[in-house]
């Protein structure tokens, strides 16, 4: 055993149980430096994106103090919330829960709008270790009673710049409001903008500062390309790589990124005419109709997922080989996000970007954040270098051109399977990028 494995951190026996289960040796860098000051009982406060196993850095201590510390929790109250922006990061959240305590005895439960809050208030009837819940639903059931904040001990805000995008702030502060003072708070954000650390210093007592630099994660880690087309051929290129994907032997799967909700509609309508089965998730889709679109592409009967930003967050499904963001996203952020729905839990991915000639400035930005050019792609029929052209010239802040990738698909063999390899955890990732293979 080295200092830097699983078994080193004073995890109780059940989770450690669990760890080998799931054949998790390595802590990823989040989790070896979030632990250890989590079971310290300090404030947290982590830069991390999905990817970087941020929901097991809190998750296990969360679940180690409940293990040690068992105790008789009052009707309608919780010991642990979770805030999450969304309902599907909130049922993921809670599925790691579910996954990491399987050997612990405690009660958690989910509360999310879109769906009837009668089976919510009846689970938060007795009490529960662990609610996870997002804000506005979340606010209803308070205002009506139905779940009382008095007794949160453990109290963590998962993805808070989304939380933020999405107009949270307002109930965040007053559900902060309504926590007790004498509570341990985690805050986790994938970018630390001065409004969300001006929050988080209104949340959190003395915390401890942790940073796990985007650009060594989600952005590296994936082969991710740039095609410089016009709109027009965003259609027929797509379609292209997702032929290749259906003749894939594993990542069969394709999501596909659409900026609005009526694009994702169409988008999915026209594929499936053109024989490739799709289906569109989305805000304005019940939760039901999400659930059971995601349960259909998981099992690979509607392969192609057409989604928009909001509804793809916390979207975990392993065999997504190939994202393709149809619209490049005008919030550079969420481009991290999205190419993370590939090359989960240690698998292939790659992500393709069509960028037409209006999000260029789109691409531009995206670049600055994740400080590496995003590869070109140009091997197809539908390659504008006019356009490839402009983006170098509109270019700031120098760095060099992005090297043309040449061939269709780059090895891809820095990956290991059954779960990532973090065993290079030790705060850097060393991989090198897709820019540079
Ligand atoms: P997250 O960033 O929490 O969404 O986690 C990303 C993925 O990494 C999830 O599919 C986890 O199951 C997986 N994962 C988390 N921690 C580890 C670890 N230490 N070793 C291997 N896989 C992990």
């Amino acid at each position: 055993m080295t200092p830097n494995e699983f078994a080193a951190l004073p995890l109780a026996a059940p989770l450690q149980q669990v760890l080998r289960e799931l054949n998790y040796t390595t802590p990823s860098p989040v989790q070896l430096q979030a632990i250890p000051i989590l079971l310290e009982g300090r404030d947290l406060l982590a830069c991390a994106q999905t990817g970087t196993g941020k929901t097991a850095s809190f998750a296990l201590p969360i679940l180690h103090a409940i293990h040690e510390r068992p105790k008789q929790i009052k009707p309608r109250c919780c010991r642990t919330l979770v805030l999450a922006p969304t309902r599907e990061l909130a049922g993921q959240v809670g599925k790691s829960f579910t996954t990491y305590g399987a050997n612990i005895r405690f009660k958690q439960t989910l509360i999310y709008g879109g769906v009837g809050q009668n089976p919510q208030v009846s689970a938060m009837r007795g009490g529960v270790d662990v609610l996870v819940a997002t804000p506005g639903r979340l606010i209803d059931l308070i205002e009506q009673r139905a779940v009382d904040l008095s007794g949160v001990e453990f109290f963590v805000l998962d993805e808070v710049d989304r939380m933020l995008d999405m107009g949270f702030a307002r109930d965040v502060k007053r559900i902060v409001s309504l926590l007790p003072s004498n509570r341990q708070s985690l805050f986790f954000s994938a970018t630390l903008a001065p409004s969300i650390v001006d929050l988080a210093q209104t949340i959190l007592r003395n915390p401890a500062r942790v940073t796990i630099d985007p650009g060594t994660t989600t952005a590296e880690r994936i082969e991710h390309q740039v095609c410089f087309v016009d709109r027009e051929s965003k259609r027929p290129l797509l379609e292209q790589l997702l032929r290749g994907q259906a003749e894939a032997t594993s990542g069969k799967l394709t999501i596909v990124f659409s900026r609005t909700k009526h694009g994702a509609n169409k988008l999915a309508k026209s594929l499936c005419l053109s024989g490739f089965p799709a289906d569109a998730i989305h805000g304005n889709k019940s939760q039901a109709q999400r659930e059971k679109a995601l349960e259909k592409f998981k099992k690979g009967l509607t392969p192609v997922l057409v989604a928009t930003d909001v509804a793809a967050r916390g979207v975990d499904v392993k065999d997504v080989g190939l994202v393709v963001n149809f619209d490049l996203p005008n919030e550079p952020e969420a481009y991290v996000h999205r190419i993370g729905r590939t090359g989960r839990a240690g698998a292939e991915g790659r992500a393709v970007s069509l960028c037409a000639d209006d999000e260029l400035e789109y691409l531009r930005e995206i670049e600055k954040v994740i400080k590496m050019p995003v590869p070109r792609w140009d091997d197809h029929e539908w390659h504008l270098e006019a356009l490839a052209d402009r983006h170098l010239r509109i270019k700031t802040g120098g760095g060099k051109a992005p090297q043309s990738q040449g061939g269709r698909r780059q090895g891809g063999g820095n990956r290991g399977g059954g779960g990532r390899d973090y065993s290079n955890a030790s705060g850097r990732n060393n991989r090198r990028g897709p820019a540079s293979r």
